[in-house]
């Protein structure tokens, strides 16, 4: 039987928890569709800390520092529509299929999850229902319903990371993040390269899998969209000066990146 989105969240989600989906101008003109999987760092009240110290939760490990602040002004420059998920990556991660051993963390870095120790199933099952499974179709019916509507859809998935990783510092203050696009992240790069003052990663830190990642994989490969990651390292984006400036710097590349695709034909002139 299927499940209606409010059995969906009883499951976990109480009268207090809000809702794991947020949406940013759902209407919005433009053909890019911004997704953020690591956007919050709630955790619903049943699950209390997780057993961790406010310091753990205030960290990467819960959530991407910085990230939620770009994508709202960028979501707003562009006139494109936001699809971001509220809930700690401590919780169930967005970005990971519920089968890989990273869905729910017991190890993050090097901190152990107490409260994600020896979870019977029907609890991991219930933090999917009630946050991974909403996200994810909520994203579907956006990409369905501009689809079938014919609206020009490009994927962009944000994300940052934390300049030094067990022990190894990061040189990069943007990579691009993708796997089998062969439209988008060229032209990504071209331009991010073009920029004098930044090191940019060719997919790096991190790389798109199909055993590691879902948002790419799932709704831009799958989907045949046009689509990145885009990962830009925390410590640029921390405060609301940082967040503006990256997101005025992206979405001038990404109106720069719109402009050749449609010389291009990939998108509508
Ligand atoms: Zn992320």
């Amino acid at each position: 039987m299927a499940l209606d989105s409010a059995s969906d969240t009883s499951l976990l989600l109480g009268r207090e928890d809000v809702p794991p989906v947020l949406e940013e101008n759902a209407g919005g003109s433009s053909p890019y569709l911004v997704t953020c999987d690591h956007y919050g760092r709630l955790i619903p009240k049943a699950l209390g800390d997780l057993g961790l110290p406010e310091s753990e939760l205030t960290r990467h490990i819960a959530w991407d520092i910085g990230i939620a602040g770009v994508a709202e002004r960028l979501s707003k420059q562009l006139d494109a529509h936001l699809v971001a998920q509220r809930y700690s990556r401590l919780v169930i991660d967005c970005n990971r299929p519920p089968v890989a051993p990273g869905s729910i963390p017991r190890i993050s870095e090097a901190t152990t999850i107490p409260g994600n120790e020896g979870l019977a199933r029907e609890t991991v099952e219930a933090r999917r229902e009630a946050i991974f499974d909403p996200y994810h179709r909520r994203i579907q019916e956006v990409i369905d319903a501009r689809l079938r509507e014919g609206i020009p859809t490009i994927l962009v998935s944000l994300h940052s990371f934390t300049p030094v990783y067990a022990g190894i510092a990061r040189p990069w203050h943007i990579g691009t993040l993708y796997q089998r696009d062969t439209r988008l992240p060229p032209l990504l790069l071209k331009l991010l390269r073009g920029e004098a003052d930044l090191v940019v990663g060719d997919n790096e830190p991190y790389a798109v899998s199909d055993e590691t990642d879902y948002t790419i994989p799932v709704h831009g490969e799958a989907r045949g969209l046009m689509n990145s990651g885009i990962e830009i390292r925390q410590d640029l984006i921390a405060d609301q000066a940082g967040q503006q400036q990256w997101a005025d710097r992206l979405a001038r590349v990404f109106r720069e990146i719109e402009a050749t695709l449609r010389a291009q034909r990939l998108l509508p002139a």
